[in-house]
């Protein structure tokens, strides 16, 4: 049974130009112990999901509809004060910049400490103690000297390994991490994913990485959910969107790459712009990007279909079954031409 099972997730922001629809029919799941990357450009849609499932959004005009039912529990139905139980014990979030999650004016201790203490009844000592054991877990050096420093005397990637540390400190079963390494030069990064995939097998935490690059998705995921527009394009296995992939936008991604072994690269944009959420395109709202795009793109909505044969591998496209694969077969050759 999957740990976060998220059913036609929608959410709507009602602003002065209009309704934003943010999240526009979002569903997935994540089972125990895996990694399931959502990837996308920015404004896709991905940070507003995962924040709606952890109940950040609130404080702005916005409808919610949908489920998210975490080990059996709607998190979208549950009261406030619940949920935030949730959080930080059972659930926990990492986002890219820890200079906006560390408090600057406490120690890096005093926060350990209190993100434990907020969720288990431990005395002082023993939430030290804890803080030093999660410090060491994410190779701080000198882990029991480095508590009583301020989150400025350390590098960035080492405030993201605090960070780390304190969204593992109390063993969550999920970790959601929104582009974690994106503000990382390319060795730091490329050390935080090793970490991250090594705390997951000691750990067993499921994790939802988010993140707008798929070299960073290459590294870590086991399932992926392609995102465009606020609905999902594609979403499958790791070898069903990088060996079989079946819709456009998710080929662009793959051929804006510059190859698979090469980790961190930004992404060379698609040509175009993201359309706006206050008004999207009819039909696919892909299609004014689209180099494969037909008449039916522009008035008629492409059904998220299962790929024949897969198990659970979907795209939104109308093209035929017989191109699709042609293309995925042509895309898998540069890859691979280009890695050689
Ligand atoms: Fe392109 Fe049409 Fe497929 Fe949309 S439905 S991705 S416009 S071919």
């Amino acid at each position: 049974m999957a740990l976060l099972d998220v059913r036609d997730l929608r959410t709507h922001f009602h602003t002065e130009d209009g309704i934003v629809r943010a999240v526009d029919g979002v569903s997935f799941s994540v089972e125990k112990g895996k990694t399931l990357a959502i990837v996308g450009e920015s404004g896709s849609g991905k940070s507003v999901t995962c924040l709606t499932i952890m109940g950040l959004n609130s404080g702005r005009r916005i409808d919610i509809s949908g489920e998210a039912i975490f080990d059996g529990v709607d998190l979208l139905a549950i009261p406030k004060d619940e949920l935030r139980r949730y959080r930080g014990q059972r659930i926990s979030m990492i986002f890219q910049d820890p200079m906006t999650s560390l408090n600057p004016v406490h120690t890096i201790g005093r926060q350990l400490r209190e993100a434990v203490q907020l969720h288990a009844d431990v005395t002082k000592a023993q939430a030290n103690a804890r803080a030093v054991e999660m410090l060491k877990a994410v190779r701080i050096p000198r882990a029991e000297t480095r508590l009583d420093d301020y989150p400025h005397q350390f590098s960035g990637g080492m405030r993201q390994r605090v960070m780390i540390a304190m969204a593992l400190i109390n063993n969550p079963d999920l970790l959601i991490a929104d582009e974690p390494t994106t503000a990382l030069d390319v060795t730091t990064q490329a050390q935080i994913l090793k970490l991250m995939n090594e705390l997951q097998r000691d750990f067993g935490s499921a994790i939802i990485l988010i993140t707008h690059d798929l070299g960073v998705v290459a590294e870590t995921a086991d399932d992926v959910l392609v995102m465009y527009a606020a609905q999902p394009a594609e979403r499958g296995g790791y070898e069903d969107i990088f060996y079989r992939p079946h819709h456009p936008y998710t080929w662009g991604l793959l051929r804006s790459l510059p190859h698979l072994a090469t980790i961190g690269e930004d992404l060379k944009p698609i040509p175009g712009a993201p359309p706006s959420l206050l008004n999207p395109p009819a039909g696919c709202r892909f299609h004014p990007r689209c180099p494969y795009v037909m008449d039916i793109c522009t008035t008629v909505v492409p059904e998220f279909a299962l790929v024949p044969g897969s198990g659970d591998h979907r795209a939104a496209c109308h093209l035929d079954e017989e191109t699709k694969q042609r293309e995925a077969a042509t895309i898998l050759t540069e890859t691979l031409a280009d890695s050689a």
